[in-house]
């Protein structure tokens, strides 16, 4: 086995405005534990002009140490078209687990440069529900070019539950090259956390 299916390292709670409600910290971290998960990543979306963070990292803080569960603290951050993340500077650090992803439709040239350049971010853990947009499609050579970029960057790539990606197409380059890859369910609501039945295509692709 080599992606762990014990552990969700994409989960969003309710700092952000469409989640849930009851997707509250100690919600996850129960639900979590009644799965009997073994590391959890917090990942809520996060903004440059974002306000909440301190009110959520202390509060993360206070569950994570009343729980045998292993909980990273971080950050899902879009990719911005000049390649940077939308996330404060503060944040952007190796304390912290940083999920870049693609939030708005960018043309294929500019898609590429920008995605290039966030593997590239050494604070950047990893790139989640990576998928080109309808519009466009990649060539072998350059999903190659991706997954190298990702290999020498030491970047993971998220087997994403809600989005059901990378495409087939994406992972089977990876995994050629060695591209290392964990699952994230990207959950909204409480049932999300831990179901990856829509993604049990792929985690059995990367298996086999
Ligand atoms: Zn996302
Ligand atoms: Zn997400």
């Amino acid at each position: 086995m080599i992606i762990n299916l014990k552990e969700d390292l994409h989960i969003h709670c309710n700092y952000n405005d469409h989640s849930d409600v009851d997707l509250t910290i100690p919600n996850v971290i129960k639900r979590a534990e009644d799965l009997k998960l073994e590391r959890i990543a917090f990942t809520e979306h996060v903004r440059k002009s974002s306000e909440w963070t301190r009110r959520y990292l202390n509060e993360l803080d206070q569950y994570s140490q009343v729980t045998n569960i292993q909980v990273l603290k971080g950050f899902e951050a879009k990719i911005l078209p000049d390649g940077s993340i939308d996330c404060p500077d503060e944040f952007i650090s190796d304390d912290y687990f940083i999920i870049a992803s693609f939030h708005k439709k960018y043309d294929k040239e500019i898609w590429l440069n920008s995605l290039l350049q966030a593997i590239k971010n050494p604070c950047v853990n990893v790139i989640g529900h990576l998928a080109p947009e309808a519009e466009f499609t990649l060539d072998d050579e350059q999903i190659y070019n991706i997954g190298k970029s990702l290999i020498e960057n030491n970047k993971i790539i998220e087997i994403n539950a809600k989005y059901i990606r990378p495409p087939l197409n994406f992972l089977e380059i990876f995994i050629k090259l060695g591209v290392k890859f964990h699952v994230g369910s990207d959950a909204h609501r409480l049932e999300d956390i831990g179901d990856f039945n829509r993604i049990m295509h792929l985690i059995n692709f990367i298996e086999k």
